[in-house]
């Protein structure tokens, strides 16, 4: 793990946050500066750096997380739909290098995204 990685930081522990989700391959928790009244990272335990490095060994994570995904929308009730986001490189918007998806609910959303 890189020792700079702030979401490392968070799965070890180092830093602190709220889990509202834990299995054994992920952690859920609030983001610091939410975008919708609902608003939770899903992170996978293991570092990899962006979807963009994704091989086919992740596979198998990448469902895992969607799933995870799918079972915190229902937990948090956003029955009248919700927003899954993976920002991903420069143009994408990603601003911390460790895979993470976006969950966002609880208000009705644009598209397309600025
Ligand atoms: P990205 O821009 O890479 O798609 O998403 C990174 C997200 O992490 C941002 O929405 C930002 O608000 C959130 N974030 C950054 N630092 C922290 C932190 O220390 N704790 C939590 N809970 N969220 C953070
Ligand atoms: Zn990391």
């Amino acid at each position: 793990m890189p020792t700079d990685c702030l979401f490392c930081k968070i799965v070890a522990g180092a830093i602190p946050a709220n889990r509202v989700y834990e299995d054994e391959l992920c952690i859920g928790f609030p983001d610091i500066n939410p975008q919708t009244p609902t608003h939770i990272l899903i992170v996978p335990k293991e570092h990899v750096a962006s979807q963009a490095k994704a091989v086919e060994k992740h596979k198998p994570l990448l469902g895992h997380l969607m799933m995870a995904a799918a079972d915190l929308a229902r937990t948090h009730k956003l029955d009248r739909g919700y927003r899954v986001v993976v920002n991903t490189g420069d143009e994408g918007g990603q601003t911390v290098q460790h895979l993470h998806l976006h969950l966002l609910g609880g208000r009705a959303m644009s598209w397309p995204p600025g």
